[in-house]
């Protein structure tokens, strides 16, 4: 199955392929403020479809995440990271995904904060 994910107005947009199964919400001091719901696929998985200039890069902490936002609209729809063995990875904000049911998405809670 393929999604297509977007910021709001639409500068910033993206397909992921894959089974959507759950998500993740995270406690820690960005994703609290984003309210984001997190779903991690391979970055093989994940096309963007705008100019990845488009996209703003937010870095804090240990800088091994890539929060990407949206120049004009400010949405944060992905971010760009690694997982522990090492293979890059996106974390896609499910929010910014058309055509889902969010209700019916099982969500599972992270404790961010004490990581
Ligand atoms: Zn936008």
């Amino acid at each position: 199955m393929t999604y297509r994910g977007s910021c709001h107005c639409g500068q910033v947009a993206f397909d992921v392929e894959g089974e959507l199964t759950g998500a993740m919400a995270c406690n820690c001091s960005i994703c609290q403020r984003k309210g984001s719901l997190l779903w991690f696929v391979p970055s093989a998985q994940f096309t963007l479809a705008t100019p990845d200039g488009n996209a703003g890069t937010y870095l804090f902490n240990k800088h091994l995440i890539r929060h990407r936002f949206c120049r004009t609209c400010g949405i944060h729809p992905y971010a760009e990271g690694r997982d522990p063995k090492g293979n890059e990875m996106r974390a896609i904000n499910i929010r910014c995904l058309e055509g889902i049911d969010l209700e019916a998405v099982p969500v599972t809670h992270f404790d961010g904060r004490s990581k």
